[in-house]
This record gives structure tokens, C-alpha cells and sequence, in this order.
């Protein structure tokens, strides 16, 4: 199926019209993570778990180390904790969780990491720099794909999201 959903989520969805298959135009009307509601670390930018933050290194670092497989020719930041998807089947309201809390992260790696530098170009964290940033990081994906590819129309979407929600 390709989707990535944290089985402590329970979603309560409605089929919106003509229905036939599962997954496709239902609409999200409460989401709930152990009856809370999502929400983000105030402290490291994380999503919560079961309202609490799950980041070894938030108390001590105040922020995240993200891996090294996370930089310029390898993994996208996408890849990294809530993932940005756009297989078949995939809940919009998961890729606005994730953007949301790539926005969010606050960096902790140190300069001696290999992939500082390609976290160093996003920016801190809620700032137009950051935004404009994880659009150039779709937009680098987006090349890969044909321009009439259903891929590419979501990642166009979520371009758009970025720069309505965190730009604009
Ligand atoms: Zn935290």
C-alpha cells in the first residue's frame, strides 16, 4: 500500500462520494494519537508521541541529530521521522504532518558532521529559508520525474502547501 501511519493513530474517516476504492477520496475528520491531539515538541520540533516526546537528545541537545544517509545525494530530509510520501494510497494528512514538522526540527548536528552542510542550507527552523528550502528539495525530486506523472502533480501540491502555509 505504501503508507506509513503510526498504528497508535486512529483515524475516523468518511468516504466523501463514489467510492470504490479503499483510500481514495476520504476525508479526515478527527485524527486522534492516544486521544491527543497531534501536536509538535516545543522544545526539539518532533511530533509527539502519545503527547510526549520521543528524542533522546531533546533534554540534553535541545534539538535532533539527523543521520548521515540524510544529505545532499542521498536520502532527502523527507526521509527523515514523519515521511513525505506520494505512493498510491497515501493519506494527505500525513505529508502535511510531515512538512509541518520538517519545518519545525531544530538541527543539533555539529559542524564536524558529514551532512552539515546540506542541513546547514535549510535554515532555522519556521523561517522562509527553511520553506523555501523543502521546496527546492521537491522541486530536485520533481526533476526525476515526467511532468505528467501523478508523482509529480502531488509534490507540485506540496510545493504549493509549503509556500501558502509557511512563505505567503
Ligand atoms: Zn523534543
Amino acid at each position: 500500500m505504501g503508507i506509513r501511519i503510526d498504528p497508535s493513530i486512529i483515524a475516523i474517516s468518511f468516504c466523501v462520494s463514489n467510492c470504490k476504492m479503499p483510500g481514495e477520496r476520504y476525508i479526515f475528520t478527527r485524527v486522534y494519537w492516544d486521544n491527543m491531539t497531534w501536536g509538535y515538541c516545543d522544545i526539539c520540533g518532533k511530533t509527539l508521541e502519545a503527547g510526549k516526546c520521543k528524542n533522546d537528545n531533546c533534554k540534553s541537545l535541545q534539538g535532533v541529530v539527523i543521520p548521515p544517509n540524510i544529505d545532499e545525494m542521498n536520502d532527502s530530509i523527507f526521509q527523515y521521522g514523519v515521511r513525505f510520501t506520494v505512493e498510491k494510497g497515501t493519506f494527505d494528512i500525513m505529508n502535511e504532518r510531515a512538512i509541518d514538522e520538517k519545518m519545525r526540527l531544530v538541527i543539533a548536528n555539529h559542524s564536524g558532521s558529514p551532512n552539515y552542510e546540506y542541513l546547514k542550507k535549510l535554515g532555522p527552523p519556521m523561517s522562509v529559508k527553511r520553506a523555501k528550502r523543502l521546496i527546492e528539495i521537491l522541486s530536485g525530486l520533481m526533476a526525476r520525474q515526467t511532468q505528467t506523472s501523478r508523482v509529480f502533480e502531488e509534490r507540485l501540491r506540496w510545493t504549493k502547501y509549503i509556500r501558502e502555509n509557511y512563505i505567503e
